[in-house]
Formats: structure tokens, sequence, C-alpha cells
């Protein structure tokens, strides 16, 4: 047997890994020139610092996946606190909220304000719910307009380009449990028992780089019955009707190669799934998939000549005032990643392929961080001596007003093909996190060495795909 996977971050990768080790011959092929997806570290600027996509942690969540990446965590893997915070009218604040330091560092006017509007949305929402059927409807009824704005009116506007009113309340729902708003604005109402989970609360992160677990599995991967192909060009995929043949690529040298398959998994855009599907060959045209949306990031990476700018491994910026949603210091996750003596910023701001901050030239996307470098005041802007910047097309599904109805006819097509198995944060349209995509790339190679066929993935994948959207994974 023969599987092509197209695409070589968590998923594809774990997927590889668990195919080749079946003794299952596999081919592993992405555009990009190392392993690791968007949770790769790569060297950047002068090649000495070694960054992550913004530093990726590992939440320690599922037995059989923590498993996996302690295997090829090695020694030099150390398990920390999270130790992130909020910049929000003009405060700094603990991540996940305390409500401590919110009633020390807000004016008791405001509170009484966020506080009496929760209580009004918590009563008014068991006797005259209001619809909630976007992402602002759905968070001023639970939450009350003050809270809301407070805590992510404007961010989310600014991360997703749009209006929240444009945005799905599903996209509601698994945010804005993250924030966990509930538990924050009960604890104000003297309801302590609601801890943090122990896993939202420790990370696991290797020395060399979250990528190093994925460049290590694709080593293994080489070494057993595998080949991966990176910096590798997708020409096309074959199909006789619903069944997929061949892929067709280029290699990181520009030879065209053709490549027989018995099934393929899939952990690309689905966008691009549909349009790698040659025309004429193929029954499966997945045209709704083509209506699915994709926001990106522009990472502006700030040298400085110190040893750490901030104590936090990151922060939100949530006030209205900053351009960017998050600034990120790598070298306190994992030190040996940057020289001693410098260090590096990584700025994130949100920008989608032809829109202004995406298409803006390097120079100006460094002004737009020295300004905002420039209203924090942990943050001496006059000490960075210069700019890196990069960019990640693709880099969270948007979930607009209709990308339910989109997402759902391109599995039930996808479903009736005879072996594409699509998985992953790509291929299934989701906004999950490194140990889901391990998860999710192991369930897919098991499906195809137990031989259980598509109807029977596609089943087991929209579960998943429903139980995280509602959060209940
Ligand atoms: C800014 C940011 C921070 C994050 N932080 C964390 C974190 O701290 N912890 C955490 O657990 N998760 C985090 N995540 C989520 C994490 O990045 C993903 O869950 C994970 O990388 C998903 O793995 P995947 O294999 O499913 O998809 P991806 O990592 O997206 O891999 C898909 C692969 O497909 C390749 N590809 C795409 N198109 C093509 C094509 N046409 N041809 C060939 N190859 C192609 C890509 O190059 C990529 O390698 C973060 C995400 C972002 C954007």
């Amino acid at each position: 047997m023969r599987v092509a996977v197209l695409g070589a971050g968590p998923c594809g990768i774990t997927a590889g890994l668990k195919l080749a080790e079946a003794g299952i011959e596999t081919l592993i092929l992405d555009r990009l020139p190392f392993a690791g997806g968007a949770s790769a570290s790569r060297p950047i600027g002068d090649g000495k610092s070694r960054m992550d996509f913004g530093p990726h942690v590992f939440h320690v969540k599922n037995p059989e996946v923590n498993k996996l990446f302690f295997d090829y965590a090695g020694s030099d893997c150390r398990i920390k606190k999270r130790n992130e915070r909020i910049l929000v009218c003009g405060g700094l604040f603990n991540y996940p909220l305390d409500i401590m330091e919110v009633l020390k560092q807000l004016t008791p006017g405001y509170i009484f304000w966020m506080g009496t509007a929760f209580a009004i949305a918590r009563v008014r929402r068991k006797i005259f719910p209001m619809k909630e059927d976007n992402f602002e409807s759905w968070g001023i009824s639970h939450f009350g307009k003050p809270l809301y704005e407070f805590t992510c009116g404007k961010y989310t506007e600014k991360v997703w380009g749009m209006r929240p009113c444009y945005l799905s309340e599903k996209l509601a729902q698994q945010k804005l449990k993250d924030l966990r708003l509930r538990d924050i604005a009960s604890k104000f109402f003297g309801n302590r028992s609601q801890e943090l989970k122990q896993y939202w609360q420790d990370y696991a992160y290797p020395e060399d780089g979250i990528g190093i677990i994925f460049e290590r599995m694709a080593s293994a991967i080489s070494s057993r019955n595998g080949r991966v192909e990176l910096g590798a060009k997708l020409a096309g995929i074959e199909s006789n009707g619903r069944k997929v043949t061949a892929i067709n690529y280029k290699n990181f040298e520009g030879k065209e190669t053709h490549w027989e398959c018995d099934a393929l998994v899939n952990t690309i855009p689905l966008t691009h799934l549909a349009n790698a599907l040659l025309e004429g060959s193929s029954s499966i045209k997945l045209n709704s998939a083509k209506n699915l949306k994709y926001r990106g990031l522009a990472l502006i990476n700030a040298f400085f000549d110190m040893n750490q700018v901030m104590p936090y491994d990151w922060v939100y910026l949530l006030d209205e005032i900053f351009q960017c949603n998050r600034v990120t210091e790598q070298k306190n996750m994992g030190s040996s990643m940057i020289a001693f003596g410098k260090t590096v910023l990584c700025f994130e701001l949100a920008a989608t392929p032809g829109d202004a901050f995406w298409s803006a030239p390097d120079d100006v996307l460094a002004k737009i961080v020295k300004s905002d470098m420039d209203k924090i005041d942990f943050i001496d802007s006059s000490k960075c001596k210069e700019f890196y910047v990069t960019r990640l097309d693709e880099a969270y599904p948007v979930y607009t007003l209709d990308f339910n109805k989109h997402i759902e006819e391109t599995i039930k097509e996808l479903a009736s093909s005879e072996n594409i198995f699509s998985s992953g944060r790509q291929g299934l349209f989701l906004n999950n996190d490194i140990h889901d995509s391990m998860e999710m790339g192991i369930n897919t190679a098991r499906h195809i060495i137990d031989k259980l066929g598509t109807a029977e993935w596609y089943n087991f994948a929209w579960n998943y795909i429903i139980g995280k959207i509602e959060k209940k994974k």
C-alpha cells in the first residue's frame, strides 16, 4: 500500500510516522523547506536565532499524544507554568484574569458598571433571551456589553479583520469559553469553586524550539518506509472518478515527479486541496471549500542587544491603541534559541493576503511595531537594533456567518470519495492546537491501517469538528 500525505505540520508528520511504522510506503510533501508547519522553528535574520511562528507551546493533555511528544522531545524539554498577561484599559493584567487584580486596577465605578451589566445579562438570558446569532450578540448576551467590550470587542475586530457581528456565534462559543469570563465573573460574586485545568496552566517546551519534535519525527519517517519531500510544489492530484490515483509535484530542485498512491491524507488548506484536484479526472470538485476564508499573520521580529526585555512569555495587546495583537519573547521559553546577550520580541499583526498590512513593505511594518512599543512601559524601543519580518498565510480559519454550511458540504463531498482522508487544522478547518493535530494524525493513520474507509473516517471527523467548535472537547 502507498499513501501520500499533503502537509508536514504536526498532523501530517504524525500520520506519516504512524503509517511508516506500520510498514506502509509513505510520501509526505510540504511546500515549506522545513517540517512542522505553523509549529516549525527555523533560523531567521542572520541565521543565529531560531524562532517559532510566535512561540508554540505544547499542552500536556492526551496521554497517547504526550507519550509520542516526549519520546521525540528528549531530555531538554521543560515543563513551565504559563506566564502571560493582557494589556487592556491601560493596565497590565494576569491572564486568565485574576479578579483581585481587576478590583485593584480598575475604578470602582467601572467595576460596578461591568458587574451590574453582567448580572442583568445573566438574568435576561433566562427570562427574555436575545438572539445569539453572531459573535457580538453571543458575547453581549452572555456577559453584558461592558465586560464583552473590556475583554474582546475591539480586539476581535483587529484579529479577524471584520466587525464581530459578521463572525459566527460558534467562534464566540469557542474563544470566549477560553477566556473563562463566566468563571471570573462568578468569582466576583463569591463562587471560588472553579479552578483552571492543569493542562491549561502548564506547558512543555523543548530548549531548541517546538519544531525540533517534528524535525526528529521527519528523520524517523525517512529511516523507515517513508520519504519527506520539503520545499516541494504540488502540481496536481490525479483521480479516477472518486478515487485519487497519484500526485504530481516538483521537488525542491524543480524535478517533476508522478507518485502513484492508494490513499491520500490531506492536511493542507481545503481551498488548496480543491484547487489541486485536476479538472477532468476527478468527480470530487469541493466547490464549497472554495468559499472558506483564512486569516494570515505578519510576524515582525524585533532584535535587541540585551538578554531579556520582559519577564512574560507573551502579552496580548487588547487596547485599541495597539495595531498588533500580541507580543512574545521566545527566549523566555527556549534560552538556547537566541545567542547570549541578545533577545527577540515577536509582534503578531493579523493580516489577510492582499490587504494593506499584508502587502506593506517591511520598513512600514517595523514603524507600526515601533509605535506600539512606544506605548508599552516595559519595552524600551530605543534598544531595538533591527527588524526581520516573516508572514504566515492561512494562520487561522475564519468562522464567518455561513462557514458551517460550507464546511458541512465539503465534508459530505469528501466522505463520498473513495480514498481522501482530510485531517488536522487545515484539513478540517479548525482553530485547534498542536496536541489536537497530533491526535488527529494518529487517528487518521489508524483508520487507514485498519482499512476503515472514508465514510467511517468522516463520521468520526465530523463528530470531532462539532465537539471542537462547540468546545466540548
Ligand atoms: C500564531 C499562532 C500561535 C499558535 N500557538 C500555539 C501554541 O502555543 N500551542 C499550540 O498547541 N498550538 C498553537 N497554534 C496552533 C498550531 O500552530 C496548530 O494547531 C498546528 O500547527 C496545526 O498542525 P497541522 O499539521 O494540522 O497544520 P499546519 O501546522 O498548518 O500544517 C499544514 C502544512 O501544510 C503545508 N501546506 C499548506 N499548503 C500547502 C500546499 N499547497 N502544498 C504543500 N504543502 C502545503 C504547510 O506548509 C504546513 O506545513 C498556534 C497557531 C498560530 C497561528
